[in-house]
């Protein structure tokens, strides 16, 4: 038989919430989930009703995604790339975001152009290498 104190030095370390990926400090001994919200995304997933969440991503370190666009663009130096492409490269809608921190934090000039091809507006980028 467990006594009280036993119990409470079992819930005493933090645990990490199967739900929302967090570590979260339990206040009964069977506690899973930091909140019932977390409990029934948890339940949810493992259904498969929900898509897979972020966390389930391998974590990337912060720039990854700059990193492989910054990449890309010095790959391909003074051509015009279609920004449909660029965002394949750079992590989806967040792609401009890290076309931004491209030249931010690492001084790069990406211009931009738009044109029309038929009825469709295509947005294109260029890295302007030196020299
Ligand atoms: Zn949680």
């Amino acid at each position: 038989m467990r006594t009280a104190s036993e119990a409470s030095e079992s819930v005493r370390g933090r645990r990490l919430c199967p739900g929302c990926g967090g570590s979260f400090q339990p206040c009964r001994e069977n506690q899973q989930h930091c909140r019932p919200s977390c409990r029934q995304k948890h339940y949810e997933r493992r259904k498969g009703l929900l898509p897979s969440l972020p966390w389930d991503a391998p974590p990337a370190g912060p720039g990854t995604f700059r990193d492989r666009l910054a990449a890309y663009f010095r790959q391909r130096p003074n051509v015009w790339i279609d920004g449909l492409e660029l965002g394949k490269v750079g992590g989806g809608y967040a792609w401009r975001t890290r076309k931004s921190e491209c030249c931010r934090q690492l001084g790069m000039r990406i211009v931009n152009r738009q044109r029309k091809v038929g009825r469709v507006t295509v947005s294109e980028y260029r890295y302007e290498a030196e020299g």
